[in-house]
């Protein structure tokens, strides 16, 4: 469902992604390892057409990303939740309207059948916090309030930029169940993390792929890991 093909990428100075090529496929669980600046967040803004590959191709949904006007990619991420590292709330607007923004964003005025909200807050445990504000949250909450707001749209794909780089191990494993919970209904989840003991433990409820990205190449990553 994404695919790159050769593809590279450079900011301004030289090449960081050197040619990809890789196919993400539906329902499977990746993990996104690879050192700090190692380009992590670069891929994964690429998955969802945030950026363009300076050279190779690069397909969402069977598409070429180039081929596609700034309205069609609007539309592709629609499908796609992304929580992003930091979170980015609307500070003044309580965590219930920051869940529902992209609802609202993307014109659907109610949520499908097959979400309702009160079980969104519920399952991600934040029942009892859904008119807090986001600077009231704690850090944990902050990822679960981020976490609800990427599947409101009941997207195929989420991607989850070191959704637990700053909460301790037990928000760690918190976060990742919800994840793996949401790959076994039958969404693709892209992880980026560089917690080895969260890969690990990944790995023992779930099919899970460790991409590796070091020296501006990305690997499928052997057993060991
Ligand atoms: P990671 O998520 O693995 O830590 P990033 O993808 O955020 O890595 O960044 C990879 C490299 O690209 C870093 O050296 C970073 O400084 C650089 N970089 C990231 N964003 C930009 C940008 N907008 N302009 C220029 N360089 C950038
Ligand atoms: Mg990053």
């Amino acid at each position: 469902m994404i695919e790159f093909d050769a593809a590279s990428y450079s900011y301004t100075g030289g090449e960081l992604l050197s040619k990809m090529s890789l196919t993400i496929t539906p329902g499977a669980f990746y993990f996104i390892t690879g050192p700090s600046g190692s380009g992590k967040t670069t891929f994964l803004k690429m998955c969802y057409g945030a950026l363009l590959p300076n050279s190779g191709k690069l397909q969402i949904f069977g598409r070429d990303l180039r081929k596609m006007t700034r309205d069609d990619i609007a539309l592709m991420r629609r499908n796609i939740g992304v929580i992003h590292q930091e979170c980015q709330f609307i500070d003044h607007l309580n965590v219930t309207t920051n869940i529902l923004l992209p609802l609202s964003v993307s014109g659907q005025e109610k949520l499908n059948d097959n979400l309702n909200l009160k079980e969104l807050l519920t399952w991600v445990g934040l029942k009892g916090r859904s008119g807090a504000l986001p600077p009231e949250l704690s850090g944990g909450e902050r990822q679960r309030a981020a976490l609800a707001r990427a599947v409101i749209n009941s997207p195929e794909i989420i991607l989850a930029d070191e959704p637990t780089g700053n909460v301790d191990w037990e928000m760690s494993q918190r976060l990742l169940q919800l994840l793996i919970e949401l790959n076994k209904m039958g969404k693709t989840v892209l992880l980026a993390s560089h917690d080895l003991s969260l890969i690990r433990l990944a790995k023992s409820h779930v099919q899970a792929r460790v991409l590796r990205i070091a020296n501006k190449r990305i690997t499928l990553a052997g057993a060991d890991l």
